[in-house]
């Protein structure tokens, strides 16, 4: 037995998530799907043979909110109100190759949805030096998520342990099952130097990933786009660190929790809060015409013009009355308060 975390509890669920330690709390909010997540830009000036981005967004200037497209800062802002968020991750591409506008967003979260908004962000940390990270805390950034994709960049990790007060330092990897014994490295160091927390992800393989993955041995999961054998890989890490370190966190997020899951239950957080009087929701949180059966009152309704009969139910439209209920259910004057941004 090494340390404290040897006294702490191990807590595995395969599928869901694996950890010793204390969960951050940026994960746990994820966890609950109260996270928004904002692709800040595609643009990244790393080459990882593993990047899951999509073709489309990878090196390009664009940014989404969840899924929604962003132009302007309001953009990220309305989606925090759809969803009900209680903090937001920001990611790319780098989002420090677009620090004015991360900067931004950070101040703009935090002016509107208060100090206890969560905000974490990842980089590789090409570009993160001392003074770019006091900025970052300056703004509010409550933790950030290191991805060392060099040797050098570790020498950036020790610096934000140094110069960082209230930020909490950690790192964010891909777990590919070939390299657990750098991973047990890195993990030890990272431990030593006191950092916080490594999550370890579930390897993902996506269409512009897939060739580079396959090329160098490795192979896609049967019943998923994963890495074969990563979940098992990081889960042998979570033990392993049990008893070999003293008090990082290590936690192990496999992917498909994390589409299954947490962006199910961020859909029907959505649904739940802008669906129009005429609309339901599905188990899944997609949003549908709203349908009943043919009762006498719903038949009034399609005579009034305001659904028809499809597959023997009433389907309502777009003009059934809103009975003085806002559509939207969130304070819309807020929008009076942001300044516009033009991209
Ligand atoms: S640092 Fe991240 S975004 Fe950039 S290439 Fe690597 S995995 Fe992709």
């Amino acid at each position: 037995m090494y340390g404290e975390n040897a006294q702490k509890r191990l807590v595995i669920m395969p599928g869901v998530y694996a950890y010793v330690g204390d969960l951050p709390k940026g994960c746990r909010l994820c966890i609950q799907g109260t996270k928004m997540v904002i692709f800040i830009t595609g643009v990244c000036h790393d080459k990882c043979f593993y990047c899951p981005v999509s073709r489309e967004r990878f090196g390009k200037l664009v940014a989404y909110a969840d899924e929604e497209p962003v132009h302007k800062l309001e953009d990220i802002v309305d989606e925090a109100l759809r969803i009900g968020a209680d903090g937001a991750s920001i990611t790319g591409g780098d989002p420090l190759v677009a620090l004015d506008r991360t900067i931004r967003a950070i101040r703009i979260l935090k002016e509107l949805f208060g100090e206890t908004f969560h905000i974490h962000l990842y980089t590789s940390g090409r570009y993160a030096t001392a003074s770019v990270l006091r900025e970052l805390e300056r703004a509010g950034l409550d933790e950030i998520r290191f991805h060392p994709t060099a040797q050098w960049l570790l020498k950036r990790i020790e610096t934000a342990i140094k110069v960082l007060r209230r930020v909490r330092v950690g790192v964010e990897v891909p777990v590919l099952p070939d390299k657990v014994d750098e991973l047990k490295s890195l993990i030890k160091w990272l431990d030593e130097i006191g950092a916080e927390f490594i999550n370890l992800n579930e390897a993902e393989v996506s269409p512009s990933n897939i060739a580079e993955l396959m090329k160098r041995g490795y192979k896609v999961h049967r019943d998923a786009p994963i890495v074969l054998g990563s979940e098992e890989a990081a889960i042998e890490l979570v033990r392993w660190a049990l008893e070999n370190t003293r008090r990082i966190t290590v936690h192990y997020c496999p992917a498909r929790y994390k589409d299954r899951v947490q962006m199910r239950i961020r859909l029907l957080r959505k649904a739940l809060r802008v669906a129009k009087p005429y609309e339901e929701h599905d188990s899944q949180g997609l949003l549908r015409a709203k349908r009943g059966p043919r009762s006498p009152e719903y038949l009034h309704l399609v005579e009034e013009g305001y659904g028809e009969i499809i597959d023997g139910y009433v389907v309502f439209t777009p003009r059934l009355p809103i009975r003085g209920e806002e559509i939207r259910r969130y304070p819309t004057k807020m929008y009076s308060l942001l300044p516009s941004e033009k991209g």
